[in-house]
């Protein structure tokens, strides 16, 4: 029988990236969707300076919204995270964890250099793997104790075989490359976190308007990540290693 995420309640969740964007609403769709989780780990990498005032304001508010720091570049920063979830979960599971974290530069086949390739590299794939294996041993499920997810936010600009239609106008070298090796790290969590009962997917969240998608962008976040919270919320075994879009679309590799 197939096991979907709809065959239980998502009652933790932690997400990178929180402080604006794309993360941030998902915070905000959490807490005004109609079962909303008892624990919703906000991360934001810097909790001292003006950009998580938005999240204070929340955790003030709601209770279930904890505030944690996360540098997805710092193993050490990720491990201290580690130890503060763990107490809020009081021996539960995490079952929904959301790596949004990115950075996106401006880059041609002629002026990429190489500190930008690496620097994107670690935020955009680094980081999900650190975050991953550090909370892989809250995430892992003994048999017959449903499942956990791991959301990898990636682009469409990693997809190998669409780079033709868009790379004249966005060839954005570090970070197309990023997203692609983003993606295989999701296919590998799928495939070696298997037996441990938990699902990943890599999912493009379509153009949308924020400090990287700019005003141009045709997609508010309220309607890009309602959506994903329909895809997050029927999740099956199924579509465990795959990448679609926000509305479910499979996107070749
Ligand atoms: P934003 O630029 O609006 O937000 C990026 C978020 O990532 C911020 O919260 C930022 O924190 C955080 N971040 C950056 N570096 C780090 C780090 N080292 N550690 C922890 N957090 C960090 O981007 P979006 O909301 O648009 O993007 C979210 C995700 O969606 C990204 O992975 C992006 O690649 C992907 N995406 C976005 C698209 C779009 O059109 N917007 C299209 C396709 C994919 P801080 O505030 O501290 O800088």
């Amino acid at each position: 029988m197939q096991n979907t995420m709809s065959d239980f309640k998502i009652q933790s969740v932690l997400i990178t990236g929180s402080s604006r964007g794309i993360g941030l609403e998902f915070v905000q769709q959490f807490l005004k969707s109609p079962n909303p989780p008892q624990k919703i780990f906000a991360t934001c990498r810097n909790l001292e300076g003006p950009q998580s005032q938005v999240l204070k304001n929340l955790s003030e508010k709601h209770q279930n919204v904890i505030l944690v720091q996360i540098d997805v570049t710092s193993p050490s920063s990720v491990a201290a995270s580690v130890k503060e979830v763990e107490k809020h979960l009081n021996g539960q599971h995490l079952d929904l964890l959301i790596n949004n974290a990115g950075v996106l530069t401006h880059s041609n086949l002629e002026s990429q250099t190489s500190e930008d390739m690496l620097n994107v590299y670690n935020i955009n794939v680094v980081g999900p793997m650190l975050v991953t294996q550090a909370y892989h041993r809250l995430m892992k499920r003994a048999e017959g104790t449903g499942k956990s997810a791991i959301v990898h936010i990636s682009a469409l600009l990693g997809s190998l075989e669409d780079v033709p239609s868009l790379f004249d106008h966005f060839p954005v070298i570090s970070y197309r490359c990023s997203k692609a090796a983003l993606n295989i790290l999701s296919r590998c969590h799928a495939v070696g976190y298997k037996q441990d009962g938990i699902i990943s997917i890599a999912i493009h969240p379509g153009w949308v308007k924020t400090d990287m998608g700019t005003d141009q962008a045709p997609l508010t976040t309220e309607d890009s990540v309602g959506a994903m919270m329909k895809i997050i919320y029927s999740l099956s075994d199924e579509q465990s290693g795959t990448f679609v879009d926000w509305q479910g679309k499979t996107i070749p590799w």
